[in-house]
């Protein structure tokens, strides 16, 4: 999908891209990247910020592959998470014990998930795909051989369908 953005600002340009990516999750940043790997630009649009407390994640050492695909796997171990080497869960039995030696995957990480998503942000960010904070999609016109997308008051998309050559 080709689109170009503009804000109602006239000094801001408008700037061409292929793919639109509603929601700035791993989901949606991995997308985007793995996108601009292939040399299609993508926006990555995420409704403002509410922040709230999370508590922290575990990844089992399968995140590795994906991050190494994404060229995150350094900032990654960097960023402070911590690596375990058992875990044990309950879930109304007695505890499960896993010890990370019989996992062809590598250490449990129990992860900053906060510091994780503004990590994979920043790493977006320096492959040059925008983030921008929309509230919503407030709707969807088809417009010749584009798409118009109304993002909210200040922001909208221009789409085609149509993916432009890759560079
Ligand atoms: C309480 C809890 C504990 C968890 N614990 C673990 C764990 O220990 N280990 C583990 O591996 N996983 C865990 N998970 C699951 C993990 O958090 C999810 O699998 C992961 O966040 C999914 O990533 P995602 O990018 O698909 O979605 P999300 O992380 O939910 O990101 C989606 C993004 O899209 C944005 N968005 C949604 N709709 C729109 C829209 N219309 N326009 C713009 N933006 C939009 C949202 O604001 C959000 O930022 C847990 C989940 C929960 C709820």
């Amino acid at each position: 999908m080709y689109s170009s953005h503009s804000h109602r600002n006239p000094l801001c340009p408008t700037i061409a891209y292929d793919v639109c990516v509603f929601g700035a999750g791993p989901a949606g940043i991995a997308a985007a990247m793995r996108l601009a790997a292939k040399g299609l630009s993508a926006v990555l649009l995420e409704r403002p910020m509410q922040r709230k407390p999370w508590g922290g994640e575990s990844f089992t050492g399968a995140i590795r592959t994906p991050l190494q695909a994404l060229g995150c796997w350094e900032q990654f171990e960097r960023a402070g998470h911590r690596c375990v080497y058992e875990r044990q869960s309950a879930w109304g039995s007695e505890p499960h014990v896993e010890s990370s030696i019989f996992r062809m995957d590598g250490p449990t990480w129990h992860v900053d998930r906060e510091k994780f998503d503004e990590d994979l942000r920043s790493a977006a960010l320096a492959r040059d795909i925008p983030l921008i904070s929309c509230r919503g999609l407030n709707g969807i016109t088809r417009e010749s051989d584009s798409w118009h997308l109304a993002l909210d008051e200040e922001i909208s998309l221009q789409c085609r369908p149509t993916p432009r050559k890759r560079r």
